[in-house]
C-alpha cells in the first residue's frame, strides 16, 4: 500500500485520538464515579488517613493507613513519602495481613488471630511466651537493665574514667523517626550503655 503523505497525516492523527479516547475512559473508571455508582460505595469513602512506616525491613517505607471507626479500611503507599514515593514491595503491601485477613470459611474479612497485641515474655529456662501487662513489662525491664548495669559497670580502665557497661546494647528500628532515635540515644547515653546500633545501617 503506498503512503501518502496526507494519509499518514491522517493516520497518525486518528491513532492519536483512539490512544486520547482509551486514557480518558481508563482514567474515568480509575478516578471517577461509575454511572449510577453511589458515593457511599466507595472503598475510602468517609476514611481518616494516618501515615505510617512499614514494619519490616529496615527501608523504612512511608503508608498510608485508611481508617473508619477505628477500623483498618486500605493501606497503601505513601506517594509523598521521600524513600518509597507511594511504592511498597510485595511484603509491605501485604501489611494489611498483620491486622485483618480473609477467613477462609465465609470470604469476610476478620482480624488476624494470630496477631500479637500484648507484651510477652519467655522467663529464663522456660519454653512458652506468657502475656504480660505493658505495666509489669516496663517495670521487669527497667529492673532488669539497673541490676545488670549496676552488677556490671565500669568506672575506671588502665586509670582513665569510662563510666560504661560492656553488658547491655540497644537496637534501634527503622521504625522509629529522629525524634525518637534521638531519645532513647539519650538514655541510652546517660546511663553508660555504648553498644548502640539501628536496624537501618544493617
Ligand atoms: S515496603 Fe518493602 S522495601 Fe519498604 S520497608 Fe517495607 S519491606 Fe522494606
Amino acid at each position: 500500500m503506498e503512503l501518502t503523505r496526507r494519509g499518514f497525516f491522517k493516520a497518525t492523527a486518528l491513532a492519536f485520538a483512539g490512544s486520547m479516547a482509551y486514557e480518558l475512559s481508563t482514567q474515568s473508571r480509575a478516578f471517577g464515579l461509575e454511572t449510577g455508582e453511589a458515593a457511599d460505595d466507595w472503598k475510602l469513602v468517609n476514611t481518616e488517613e494516618y501515615t505510617n512506616i512499614c514494619c519490616y525491613c529496615s527501608g523504612g517505607c512511608g503508608l498510608i493507613c485508611s481508617v473508619r471507626d477505628g477500623e483498618l479500611i486500605n493501606l497503601e503507599g505513601d506517594p509523598d513519602h521521600p524513600i518509597n514515593e507511594g511504592c511498597l514491595c510485595p511484603k509491605g503491601a501485604a501489611m494489611f495481613q498483620l491486622r485483618n485477613i480473609v477467613d477462609d470459611k465465609t470470604g469476610e474479612i476478620i482480624h488476624n488471630p494470630e496477631r500479637v497485641t500484648k507484651p510477652q515474655v519467655r522467663r529464663p529456662g522456660g519454653t512458652d511466651w506468657e502475656d504480660i501487662s505493658w505495666d509489669d513489662a516496663i517495670k521487669e525491664i527497667a529492673r532488669h537493665v539497673k541490676d545488670t548495669r549496676d552488677a556490671t559497670f565500669v568506672l575506671e580502665e588502665d586509670g582513665v574514667t569510662c563510666n560504661y557497661t560492656p553488658a547491655i546494647g540497644s537496637m534501634g528500628g527503622s521504625q522509629q523517626n529522629s525524634e525518637e532515635e534521638y531519645l532513647i540515644l539519650k538514655l541510652m547515653r546517660s546511663i553508660g550503655i555504648v553498644a548502640i546500633d539501628n536496624q537501618a545501617r544493617v
